[in-house]
């Protein structure tokens, strides 16, 4: 048998003694007054050097650090973030198996017919961390200058233009059918295992363009080794101040700033999510990473944010969101 169950406090730790569990799937107090007494592993849904990863890596030492142990960053990429968000729902409660997801918790299940993951029944929420815009941005010699020009040429050249993303699910893939829906088009889409390898492709020419977080496209943006069109939020990003938003470029209908939050398996022992989530305050204070962040155009959530609470209070709202948006747009389930 697994050890795999909802925490419900003494019953839980009864019937586990009952069925003898103990070791790391067994976190009964001791272990949670212990914790963490091994490394733990923060699952990355996508591929190194992209995005999420980049948030990852930020806040992953400040946490250790508060945690006084030692935290290893794993990127288990595919199928848009969803593989790596099965395993972790799979996986023992123990605290030692952390994933740190997007947005694409919240739309997957709108994408996906069999998902294998429930977002709120197989989850433990920790705490959200950031909210980072998305920009849309082409390679360098892509021919339209303006993101009204993007939309005229797109529905010229449907057939050959590629659309890049990091699968059906992800916060590229969702901006994507955003841009699609609002343009009126259907584009051939290249879907890759992270936007960090995508962006590479776009800087190398091979696909002409995507939407991607900032915490990945800012350094390229800058350096003028992509083409930038707008910011999807509603304000300007204050580190690319010339970058104008889709509703100033004519698109309003493309909002969407990707949100991030840290995730344990449902019936980890309340003690360890406490300080899985004080950790993670504590690493969001860090000034060095506000200053990473706000190179990238972003900022820590607040610390009323980096809660459990707070964590599963946005989820839920974003789940009821999304499905509406997902099904206006037109898209089916697969
Ligand atoms: N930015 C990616 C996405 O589209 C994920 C990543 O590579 O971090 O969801």
């Amino acid at each position: 048998m697994t050890c795999r169950r909802p925490w419900t406090a003494a019953a839980l730790v009864a019937a586990m003694l009952v069925a003898g569990c103990s070791g790391n799937g067994g976190s009964g107090n001791g272990a949670a007054a212990d914790y963490p007494e091994q490394n733990i592993t923060f699952v990355v849904p996508f591929s190194a050097g992209g995005p999420t990863d980049t948030v990852t890596r930020m806040i992953a030492e400040p946490m250790a650090k508060a945690l006084g142990g030692k935290i290893v960053v794993q990127n288990v990429e595919g199928a848009g973030g969803t593989v790596a968000a099965g395993q972790v729902a799979r996986a023992e409660p123990d605290g030692y198996t952390v994933l740190m997801h997007h947005i694409g918790m919240s739309t997957a299940p709108a994408l996906y017919k069999d998902l294998g993951y429930k977002p709120l029944e197989d989850f433990q929420t920790i705490g959200l961390v950031t909210e980072v815009p998305m920009t849309v941005v082409a390679r360098k010699d892509f021919p339209p200058a303006t993101l009204a020009d993007l939309v005229t040429y797109v529905k010229a050249n449907a057939g050959k233009v590629t659309l890049a993303n990091a699968g059906r699910g992800a916060a590229s893939h969702l901006c994507g059918l955003l841009f699609q829906s609002a343009a009126g088009v259907k584009l051939q889409e290249v879907p890759y295992q992270g936007t960090g390898p995508a962006l590479t492709d776009l800087v190398g020419g091979q696909v002409d363009f995507m939407c991607d977080q900032t915490t990945n496209t800012t350094g390229q943006i800058s350096a003028g080794k992509v083409k930038a069109y707008a910011v999807t939020t509603p304000s300007r990003v204050k580190s690319l101040p010339d970058l104008p938003t889709t509703t100033e470029a004519g698109m309003p209908q493309l909002q969407v700033s990707v949100w991030h939050g840290l995730y344990v398996p449902a019936g980890t022992s309340p003690e360890i999510v406490q300080k899985l989530s004080e950790a993670l305050k504590a690493a969001l204070a860090d000034q060095a990473v506000i200053d990473q962040m706000a190179k990238l155009g972003t900022a820590p959530v607040a610390a009323a944010d980096a809660t459990p609470e707070a964590h599963k209070a946005h989820l839920e709202e974003q789940l009821t969101t999304w499905s509406k948006v997902i099904a206006d747009a037109g898209v089916q389930a697969s």
